[in-house]
């Protein structure tokens, strides 16, 4: 079979050994006879791998005793709803941080439910860009700040988190969580959908602070609530066990690596190698990021034409690369460059660039 070069935005590349390991032991888990799949989510077979999830996600990103780590579904799309039905409260404000289409999509979710403002936006510069902090506008009834980490549709990323120390800060870090170091206590809640760089699709993770579990509306159906999952160490109800093991094995891939500073360094090696076939093309290729809001996740850009960009993109899946079609919402192109994308697929992606750029400049 031809090499594949995965550069899919999510559901994306899963580190090959944990796919093997997988595949491995898919029939018989530690001597059970049996798949992980199979097992009791009760049994202490699985309790092990589930518990195993939790604690390496707190040791490889240094999350505090003062929070919990919550395994939920519904991808990151139910936590646009979870988060308004928890905290916005009458007389409190959501108050959004617009970079981009997932912000936006959270915004629209809270507007169901209570009183929202913007505290800053960067839609009028088509989201090349991430909004100044000193910029932002509070609210002093603000029930939380809302952000989106990385933008995967426009391929921009926070370089900085802004110190809001007046009411939660709440980040979607779907497309980037585990890809660098973060400072969790500058957030009240964290939340990300599994399928870019954590595991497969079917499991979201959510680190919150302990106080904010007792600052919920207790009308709140008993699923939609943190509380619910927290108090019984996400086993409320049968959770998607075969995404927790994968998540787990997935950790366990990360910590192999060095941790989340040795990723974030290969990540910033591998990103590097297409911003520079970008940035030495003479304006061949253009990338949609301003400089300084450049993603290290998604690699946005565009050809000289659509016909360019067309062809472009016939000709890499010829070559087997996959998924550099941007989102269906703004076209060109994107390269998804999560953690268990390889070096040496960021090498071909960036020599294929040059050559399609000899070729027809
Ligand atoms: N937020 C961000 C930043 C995303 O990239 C995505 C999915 N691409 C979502 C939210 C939605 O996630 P899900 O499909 O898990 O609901």
């Amino acid at each position: 079979m031809q090499k594949v070069y995965n550069f899919n935005a999510g559901p994306s590349a899963l580190p090959k050994e944990v796919l093997e390991k997988a595949q491995a032991e898919l029939t018989n888990f530690n001597e059970t006879g049996m798949s992980v799949m199979e097992l009791s989510h009760r049994s202490k077979e699985y309790e092990a791998v589930h518990n195993e999830a939790i604690s390496l996600f707190k040791e490889l990103l240094n999350i505090p005793d003062s929070y919990k780590v919550l395994f939920l579904q519904g991808g990151a799309s139910l936590q646009f709803s979870m988060v308004p039905l928890q905290f916005l409260k009458p007389g409190t404000i959501g108050n959004y941080i617009l970079s981009g289409a997932w912000s936006e999509k959270a915004l629209k979710e809270a507007k169901l439910i209570g009183e929202t403002t913007i505290a800053g936006s960067t839609k009028n510069s088509e989201y090349r860009s991430i909004p100044a902090i000193d910029s932002l506008t509070f609210n002093d009834n603000d029930a939380y700040v809302h952000l989106t980490s990385n933008n995967t549709i426009y391929g921009t990323q926070w370089a900085d988190f802004p110190a809001v120390t007046h009411a939660p800060l709440i980040a979607d870090m779907s497309s980037d969580i585990l890809s660098r170091p973060i400072d969790v206590e500058k957030f009240g809640l964290i939340y990300a959908g599994a399928q870019k760089n954590l595991g497969p699709s079917g499991i979201t993770v959510a680190i919150i602070r302990e106080d904010l579990l007792e600052a919920e509306v207790e009308s709140v159906p008993s699923m939609l609530r943190y509380k619910t999952h927290s108090d019984t160490n996400s086993l409320y109800h049968t959770p998607p066990t075969f995404a927790i093991y994968m998540l787990r094995n997935v950790l366990q891939w990360a910590k192999e690596q060095g941790g989340v500073e040795a990723i974030e360094r290969k990540n910033q090696e591998k990103a590097k190698l297409i911003y520079d076939a970008i940035d030495e093309s003479n304006g061949f290729y253009t990338g949609h990021a301003d400089k300084d809001a450049r993603s290290l996740m998604n690699i946005t850009f565009n050809l000289p034409s659509e016909e360019h960009n067309k062809t472009f993109l016939a000709k890499a899946k010829e070559l087997g690369f996959v998924g550099l079609n941007g989102h269906r919402s703004v076209g060109g192109c994107r390269a998804s460059t999560y953690n268990a994308v390889p070096l040496e697929a960021c090498m071909a992606l960036r020599d294929f660039m040059n050559d399609y750029r000899l070729n027809n400049q």
